[in-house]
């Protein structure tokens, strides 16, 4: 499964996850998150984007008030 923005954001976290710090493995499920949500004025850039583990955005998204706003 390659996709640029996915690949992009790799190199630049080096494979980690920007939420627990740690690796991405094969198999997990990685999410592009908003590190500011869009619901909160957010931009659709790289600046504002992060890969996070499925379980970890989940983490993040119901925490950060984005709630039923997710993008992936
Ligand atoms: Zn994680």
């Amino acid at each position: 499964m390659f996709n640029l923005r996915i690949d992009t954001l790799l190199k630049r976290q080096k494979g980690k996850c920007a939420h627990c710090d740690n690796y991405f493995k094969d198999g997990d499920s990685i999410e592009v998150d908003h590190t500011i949500p869009k619901s909160k004025g957010g931009k659709d850039s790289y600046n504002n984007w992060q890969l996070l583990h499925r379980h970890c955005h989940d983490k993040k998204t119901a925490s950060d008030g984005s709630l039923g706003n997710k993008c992936s």
